[in-house]
């Protein structure tokens, strides 16, 4: 909850990377809302899917027997997508709830493997899981995990340093690898500051956790579906994961979904005939039908329009234009080079919160994540001028803001 009382932007309309607020001002989507509007706004195609499958059946249930055309179609689809080899696809209502799926489901890997003793989740400082229980205990922002309980809301979770994989190692064989179910991690650390990974950092954390019966989660709720240049950033560093999370970019916002892929490895023991074990964990909305048609469309809409490789591309524009931002005087530390995504740091006694304000008083939409960092993480569709633009406003905003504060103050 933020403290300070700022004034309601309320967004009544978009088209593209474009937003209308109530007072009937436009700005520039800088962040794609929650990192989600990948496709842009106001697609008329993914209204049209939506009302056609509305108007035939708005959803129905995938528990037991029931099942619904869109669910069905989606996954398979998905299965084909995703960088998880013969993976069995389970459907959500959203990032969160998708943490909730995968993290359940990694220790009951290890309890009907025979080692139950298996449970800790190992995440990294400075990680973004969202915030249902799981997300909450494995998060690694302080703020968001102190205030529910006298230890961790949920038991057996730890955490490895952000950066320095000997130090990541260091902690879990401090821990045991006996006692550690998986390991998770975004590829690039999103709400955290917009870290991406060291040099060999997520391919040791895999070697590691190949070597030490540890499942590897890769939460691709911010980087799935194109944002890093590739459809999913686990093909970018080469992952294999055994269980990899989505949301967001699956319906570009569109609808509310999201899933995860299941590696053989771990989802085959539950399609093994009528003895089989049974992942007692569902939600009404998993697998919603006209989320899931939303989906389908969305992606028809990334694919037609090579929207990945439009995103690759803008990489290199993205990173020369907020990279010119690294020279004020204000401005910390510029991170981009992983796609649509950047960060940027501003110095401690600048207050992010307050360029935000003016950034959006000219025009351009952006927010502060944590570590007095602003978000960029535009639509897909943003054009070269339109980032030369976003980095502009910026700019202007950070000469405006240090201005006014070293303003004499006039009797
Ligand atoms: N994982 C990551 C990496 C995220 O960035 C988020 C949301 N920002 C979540 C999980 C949670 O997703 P949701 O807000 O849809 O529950």
């Amino acid at each position: 909850m933020p403290t300070v009382q700022r004034e309601r932007l309320t967004v009544v309309h978009g088209d593209g990377a474009w937003l209308t607020t109530s007072t009937g001002d436009r700005l520039l989507d800088g962040t794609a809302g929650l990192w989600h509007a990948n496709i842009g706004h106001g697609r008329q195609r993914l209204a049209d899917a939506a009302r056609a499958q509305m108007t035939s059946l708005e959803t129905y249930h995938v528990f037991g027997r029931s099942a619904n055309e869109p669910a069905l179609r989606l996954a398979d689809r998905l299965a084909e997508m995703v960088p998880v080899a013969g993976s069995k696809i389970f459907l959500t209502s959203g990032g969160s709830d998708s943490i909730e799926a995968a993290c359940k489901l990694a220790r009951l890997h290890w309890q009907l493997e025979g080692r139950p003793q298996k449970r800790i989740v190992v995440s990294r400082e400075r990680a973004y899981h969202g915030l249902h229980a799981f997300g909450t205990s494995i998060g690694g922002l302080t703020y968001n995990r102190t205030g529910y309980g006298t230890s961790s809301l949920v038991p057996e979770c730890a955490r490895i340093p952000t950066h320095g994989l000997d130090g990541a190692i260091e902690v879990m064989e401090q821990i045991g690898c006996e006692n550690i179910a998986a390991i998770i991690t975004e590829p690039v650390l999103g709400t955290g500051g917009v870290h991406g990974p060291e040099q060999g950092y997520l391919e040791g954390l895999e070697e590691f956790a190949r070597a030490n019966d540890i499942l590897l989660i890769i939460d691709e709720v911010i980087t799935g579906f194109g944002r890093t240049g590739r459809m999913f950033a686990s093909e970018r560093w080469q992952l294999s994961p055994d269980i990899m999370t989505m949301a967001k970019g699956i319906t570009s916002g569109y609808a509310p979904l999201g899933g995860i892929a299941v590696a053989p490895r771990v989802a085959d023991r539950f399609f093994t005939g009528k003895d089989a074990p049974i992942f007692r964990h569902g939600l009404t909305y998993s697998g919603h039908a006209t989320a899931c048609a939303v989906a389908e469309a969305n992606i028809d809409v990334i694919v037609d329009e090579a929207l990945v490789t439009r995103a690759a591309k803008l990489e290199e524009v993205l990173v020369s234009e907020v990279g010119s931002l690294r020279t004020h005087p204000l401005v910390r530390e510029v991170r981009a080079g992983c796609g649509l995504l950047a960060g940027v740091e501003l110095n401690a006694d600048a207050d992010a919160a307050a360029v935000a304000d003016l950034c959006s008083e000219s025009g351009l939409m952006t927010r502060v994540i944590h570590g007095n960092t602003l978000q960029i993480s535009p639509p897909f569709v943003v054009t070269e001028p339109e980032i030369e633009l976003l980095a502009a406003t910026m700019r202007s905003a950070l000469d405006h803001y240090s201005t006014a504060r070293v303003a004499p103050v006039i009797p």
